[in-house]
């Protein structure tokens, strides 16, 4: 068959690595071979499987760099990666690649960081994907649908790890009375 790129993308609590493993589950029920990668240091909750905030999980295949899923994922139908703004550049030109060698790619991951920020190669995936699928958390000041992940937590690093002790969920509104109060 043929291949295309999905990415599920939105703000930390969004669902998104809830949808990933619901598409990924169907594609098993269908009998396809799937494989699922993240990246390396992701390790928040279990060092190899793919964990959602409500505790749905996946097996997966923890890789440093995006051309190791290209290795990795010979022979499947199906290529699920989760928290992909983590990974470098390079792969926007591994999902391309797989993609057109046939495989289903579905791609989830945090469009924008703690500032609001474009995040990593999210940009790219979303320009070269097939299909969008933009997905949002509850904003945890007023109820309002949230887009951003504000940071609780003080620290300046794009990379921080992090829970709810960490990163609320925000709308506009909120968020950027947040930013404007630090
Ligand atoms: P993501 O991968 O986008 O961070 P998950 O799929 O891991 O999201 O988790 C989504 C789950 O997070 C929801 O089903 C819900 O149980 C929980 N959750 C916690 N805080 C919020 C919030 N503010 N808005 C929506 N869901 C939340
Ligand atoms: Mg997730």
């Amino acid at each position: 068959h043929r291949g295309w790129i999905e990415v599920v993308c939105g703000s930390m609590f969004s669902g998104k690595t809830e949808e990933l493993i619901r598409r990924l589950t169907r594609a098993r029920i269908a009998r396809q071979r799937v494989e699922i990668f993240k990246p390396g240091l992701d390790t928040r909750y279990h060092a190899e499987d793919v964990v959602s905030h409500n505790a749905n999980s996946i097996r997966s295949t923890p890789v440093s760099l995006p051309a190791e899923i290209l290795l990795l994922a010979a022979g499947s139908d199906v290529v699920g990666i989760d928290e992909a703004q983590f990974f470098d550049h390079s792969l926007v030109e591994v999902c391309g690649q797989l993609a057109n060698n046939g495989v289903r790619v579905i791609v989830a991951g945090l469009d924008m960081d703690y500032l609001g920020r474009p995040f990593g190669p999210m940009p790219a995936l979303l320009a070269t994907a097939e299909f969008v699928t933009k997905v949002h958390a509850v904003c945890v000041c007023c109820g309002e649908i949230a887009s951003y992940s504000f940071r609780i937590a003080a620290s300046e690093s794009q990379v921080l790890l992090g829970e709810t002790d960490s990163y609320e969920a925000r709308c506009r509104p909120c968020f950027l009375q947040g930013m404007q109060a630090k």
